[in-house]
């Protein structure tokens, strides 16, 4: 059904403004233009007659210019309306002089002499302000002002106009606000039918107003209530959409078919959990079951674990891999990096012993092998590991993110577990349907940085949340300090004799710097180690260049002569990596000088000592991960956070946070309060295309909660929403405007 709101603007504001429209904003119909709603509200006073102002007012006037005058403050002189822009930078004081037709009005302006060229004499204006008293004449000092075209005179233009609250929209010189306002005015005032995606039912349930009201209330409020119910309505709006969207989802994911891998007793899992040399946490456990659960039901699991650094998410996998196996399945495990890979390989392995030594002497009788598949294995390692696969051989295959694109084919894949990241595309998941035929995966992904609650349910709406957030017993907490290098010299000295007597008690340093030191500037390397923004300012020659891992290896030749020390990052062979990261946890090198190849997942309990360098550099979050390589046994944790940057006080007040906390679920709220939307959802929000206009994911949270138990309610009973015609036909709009990409990235 064709509504008013689907027309073109062309046919309400002209042609030209309606090219500038589309041109600069991408708008083209009315619905459009009006769901581009005010950036905020210009607060003015009532419009006043000048005989009734009275001091202390906020009023608003309407007068013509009789008179101006622009003086120095300094020479006390009279600037000559050609001077005044030789005068931009000094202190003035322009006073013009309205009149109302019957009385005069003095208006005082500082530092803007350039205003004689706007308020020239005969020219009507909008002006307010608060009244003031000065030297017995009464002004308006600094007031606002709007000058208005001789077609604007009308008194109900006036009127409108003086309205105490203004809309002011995000304009561009192209389109300026007044020219926004007015097009909105025309369309609003020719709109007559509108039909309201919101049911009547959950307008009155939410106590919401309606669809036509809010537009007016929202674009030519009278009072701040009006804008307040307004936007109010449109947050539940964008938050039903999108959560209606996500339940449907849902719906959809629960229709999908999976192998149920129920848990059988006296498999593989039985074995390990009796070999396991530490008591489980109780988290641990708790995920474990629910996992376990979730994939003994014929619809694939898609669980988020979240868990702070250290918490021992790995075994929880392992355990849920080993469940699949014992079921007769395989599971697939992705990690960000090769580096991580391989460890991981390492790790289970190891943890496994004999019960991965399927075919090997000296192997258990249940025993399944664990594959490794990364880009760089050679041909004949690649053949082999892709057998297993084929075959079944390999109940656990290990790899980067390749696995999936890649040729790899399974036998019975039952669980795709996706290590340190919490994005896994929707095309991600096809491909993975693709691989298994009509049964998809179970999937686990995991992720050291915790989402707060509300955002979990927007972007990852379809997604069960599990956390760890207690870390097993026995770690003694990490010490954190920052060590200002620039301020105390004598702090970093200290540092590097730190690091000494660390490997001295037998334990290893890790030191991290933002750049690797061979780069052409701004490369970005494969494995993750984005350049950041410092290196960018780099290139045009600003601040110094962050500390390398080239130069910091070859200056701790001195304070740390002796020792063994290494360097790890992104470009270095694929061998070489592996061979240095061998060797770190085998124990054979005492200080590992690395770029943030190693931020995630790598663990080398006996690692002690993390120091980084130019911390200032680095967020939040990263700096918690970072840290989170030590502490991860027994071992007493220090971090030392070397920064030289001792005045922007926004990078002190991160470092301070991260010193004073290793609660990653409290950095992570920081860390967001510090980011925008846009950022938080993982996308480049232009504003213009966006479906979130008004509702924020971070402080909305009550909005969305409401909003989600009544999309729930409508889709469990009308998942194609026959019932709500205009709300699935807006749902189709919104979804087919590409408005809702930060959905489509989870
Ligand atoms: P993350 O959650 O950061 O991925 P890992 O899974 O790498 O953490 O575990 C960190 C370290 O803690 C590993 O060395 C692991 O063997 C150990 N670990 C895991 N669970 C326990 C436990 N219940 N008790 C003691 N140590 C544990
Ligand atoms: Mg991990």
């Amino acid at each position: 059904m064709k509504t008013d709101i689907d027309r073109k603007l062309r046919d309400f504001v002209g042609a030209k403004t309606a090219k500038t429209f589309t041109e600069v904003l991408g708008i083209e119909t009315v619905g459009e233009l009006l769901r581009y709603y005010p950036r905020r509200y210009l607060k003015k006073g009532e419009l006043t007659p000048f005989d009734e102002l009275e001091v202390g007012d906020q009023a608003t006037v309407s007068g013509r210019v009789k008179r101006v005058t622009v003086r120095s403050l300094d020479s006390k002189l009279e600037i000559k309306p050609e001077d005044v822009n030789k005068y931009r930078r000094h202190k003035t004081i322009t006073k013009v002089v309205v009149s109302d037709g019957r009385n005069d009005l003095e208006l005082a302006f500082f530092n803007q002499p350039w205003l004689t060229n706007k308020l020239t004499v005969g020219t009507a204006a909008l002006f307010w302000g608060e009244v003031t008293m000065f030297r017995d004449i009464m002004q308006l000092k600094g007031p606002g002002t709007e000058i208005l075209d001789e077609e604007d005179l009308s008194e109900a233009e006036i009127e409108r106009r003086a309205k105490p609250f203004r809309p002011l929209y995000p304009a561009t010189a192209k389109l300026p606000t007044a020219t926004i306002e007015r097009s909105i005015k025309i369309v609003l005032d020719n709109l007559d039918d509108v039909e309201d995606p919101l049911p009547e039912l959950i307008l009155g349930q939410e106590k919401l107003i309606g669809l036509r009201e809010a537009l007016q209330k929202v674009h030519l409020p009278d009072t701040e209530q009006d804008w307040l119910a307004a936007q109010k309505r449109f947050r539940f709006e964008e938050a039903l959409v999108m959560q209606t969207i996500l339940a449907q989802r849902r719906a959809v994911t629960d229709a999908l078919k999976a192998i149920p891998r129920a848990r059988t007793g006296g498999g593989l899992l039985d074995d390990f959990d009796a070999r396991l040399p530490f008591k489980l946490t109780a988290g641990q456990t708790e995920v474990g079951d629910e996992i376990f659960a979730d994939i003994a039901r014929p619809h694939p699991m898609h669980r988020l674990l979240q868990g702070e650094v250290g918490s021992g998410k790995t075994i929880v996998a392992l355990r849920a891999m080993l469940a699949v196996v014992d079921a007769g399945g395989q599971a697939a495990l992705l990690a960000p990096t090769e580096v991580l890979a391989t460890q991981h390989h390492k790790t289970l392995t190891k943890m496994l012993g004999e019960l991965a030594e399927a075919g090997m002497l000296g192997g258990a009788d249940r025993a399944t092998r664990v594959g490794l598949l990364t880009g760089s294995l050679n041909a004949a390692a690649r053949r082999t590991a892709m057998l297993d696969a084929a075959s079944g051989a390999a109940g656990i295959v290990v790899g980067t993110h390749a696995l999936l694109e890649d040729k790899v084919q399974f036998a019975d894949l039952g669980l795709v577990v996706v290590d340190e990241q919490h994005r896994f595309g929707v095309e991600q998941r096809a491909a993975l349907s693709q691989k298994s035929g009509e049964n998809t995966p179970h999937v686990l992904v995991m992720t050291a940085t915790p989402i707060p609650r509300t955002v979990a349910m927007t972007v990852f709406g379809d997604l069960s949340v599990s956390t760890l957030t207690e870390l097993p017993a026995g770690r003694s907490p990490i010490m954190s300090s920052v060590v200002p290098a620039k301020d105390k010299p004598a702090w970093l000295v200290r540092a590097w004799e730190r690091v000494r007597e660390e490997v001295a008690k037998g334990h290893q340093a890790y030191v991290v710097c933002p750049r690797i030191g061979d780069e052409v500037k701004n490369a970005a390397d494969e494995e993750g180690e984005f350049a950041t923004a410092a290196d960018q300012a780099d290139a045009k020659g600003k601040p110094p260049p962050a500390k390398s891992v080239l130069e910091t290896a070859e200056l701790l030749a001195q304070p740390l002569a002796g020792l063994r020390l290494e360097i790890l990052h992104g470009r270095l062979p694929a061998d070489e990596k592996d061979s240095v990261m061998t060797r770190f946890a085998a124990g054979e090198i005492d200080v590992l000088v690395a770029t943030t190849v190693i931020e995630v997942g790598v663990d080398v309990p006996n690692a002690s000592t993390m120091v980084v360098m130019d911390a200032d550099r680095f967020g939040i979050s990263q700096l918690h991960q970072l840290r989170g390589r030590v502490g991860r046994g027994k071992v007493q944790g220090l971090c030392l956070l070397v920064t030289d940057s001792w005045d922007a006080s926004s990078a002190r007040a991160r470092l301070d946070a991260v010193a004073a906390t290793t609660d990653g679920f409290e950095l992570s709220r920081i860390d967001l309060e510090t980011r925008r939307e846009g950022d938080v959802l993982g996308v480049a929000q232009s504003g213009k295309r966006s479906s979130l206009k008004l509702l924020s994911v971070l402080r909305d949270e009550e909005i969305i909660v409401s909003a989600r138990h009544v999309a729930n309610s409508i889709v469990s009973v009308d998942p194609e929403l026959t019932t709500y015609p205009s709300l699935r036909s807006y749902l189709d709009s919104v979804l087919a405007s590409e408005a809702t990409d930060y959905l489509e990235k989870t």
